[in-house]
């Protein structure tokens, strides 16, 4: 099936001259790195490519070759409609934001992703829930088109592969993972500048709203959720950007004995973004998707359109449901 998938990728590269490569809002390292890893691909088969996110580029990752090849929806406006789309490590069509006002009406969509709430939205789906990043995805699409590996393109896939597994650590971490890391290296890849960058380096901004998010950490009689909130003062008075709350999520669901951990963030439209994390006992994914949202069974979001305390209350509520019906 991986086979069909791969050679009905390669026809749908193939049969066009001009794509539009675009991933989710609020992009991480997969999103970047598969929506680069698809440009250099296109740009070693001589295509025309233009890639567009809803969001800006996350500053950690304006490093990666060909960053400043992602441009806004409103700059791409005079270059639109485009009729062939390659989405990338986006769940549905929603997660594409602003960016589906590019796309035309009949538009011929290649949805290449990786999670399991994947809604085939494409005109040709290749979606694999067991790889661990859309960049494990697209590495198939490397081998499948015949292309070389050149260090950029590697760097691209390497960055989603890192940080869709936590650097490595996440259960996702296969020997195929590895394996395709290892590769990675071999075509020039610095592993540790790139960790170096995306990982291990914190903006004052981020260092700003983790003290905030901390200070609201909060935890069931139980112990095993903990939650913490972000209000729009956060980000103002940290002086901190969206992009920098990144990672924020895991303080809560790191503390021991705890299953699920939570961010609850007020976002600039007043709606309340959820993000999710979990050791073992929930699939956040599935509750996630039960809102509207999805992701993974170990990581997940929605967003949700009610005051902060109803929202707080419903999230906990099903949190706690699914880890009663978990234990019995
Ligand atoms: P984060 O909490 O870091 O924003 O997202 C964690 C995971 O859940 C990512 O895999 C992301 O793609 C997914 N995710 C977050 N928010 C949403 C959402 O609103 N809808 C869907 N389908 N997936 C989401
Ligand atoms: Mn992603
Ligand atoms: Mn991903």
């Amino acid at each position: 099936p991986n086979h069909e998938q791969a050679a009905e990728a390669v026809r749908f590269i193939r049969e066009a001259d001009r794509f539009l490569v675009v991933s989710h809002v609020n992009p991480d390292g997969d999103a970047i790195g598969s929506t680069l890893g698809v440009a250099w691909m296109l740009k070693q088969l001589g295509k025309e490519f233009h890639l567009v996110n809803a969001s800006p580029v996350p500053a950690k990752f304006r490093f990666l070759p060909g960053a400043e090849w992602i441009r806004p929806p409103e700059a791409l406006r005079s270059a639109a409609p485009f009729s062939h789309v390659i989405a990338v490590d986006a769940a549905d069509a929603e997660r594409m934001g602003e960016a589906r006002s590019l796309i035309a009406e009949d538009a011929q969509l290649l949805n290449i992703d990786h999670h399991a709430t994947n809604d085939r939205f494409g005109t040709s789906n290749w979606v694999v829930p067991d790889a661990a990043a859309t960049a494990q995805v697209l590495a198939n699409l490397v081998e499948a088109l015949k292309l070389r590996w050149e260090t950029p393109l590697a760097a691209c896939i390497y960055t989603g592969l890192l940080t869709d597994t936590g650097g490595f650590r996440y259960s996702n971490t296969t020997p195929a993972v590895l394996e395709l890391a290892s590769h990675l290296l071999k075509q020039g890849v610095h592993p540790g500048e790139i960790a170096d960058r995306v990982m291990e380096t914190m903006t004052l901004g981020q260092l700003a709203l983790t003290k905030r998010a901390l200070d609201t950490l909060t935890f069931s009689d139980s112990g095993q959720v903990g939650w913490m909130w972000l209000k729009r003062r956060d980000f103002e008075e940290a002086e901190a950007s969206e992009d920098e709350m990144d990672g924020i999520v895991n303080y809560a669901r790191n503390v021991e004995g705890v299953d699920v951990g939570i961010l609850f963030r007020e976002t600039d439209d007043g709606a309340i973004k959820v993000s999710l994390r979990s050791r073992e006992k929930v699939d956040v994914g599935e509750l996630a998707k039960s809102f509207g949202g999805g992701g993974h069974a170990r990581a997940a979001g929605c967003t949700l359109e009610e005051s902060p305390e109803k929202v707080e209350q419903m999230v906990l509520s099903r949190v706690s449901d699914a880890l009663k019906r978990g234990s019995s």
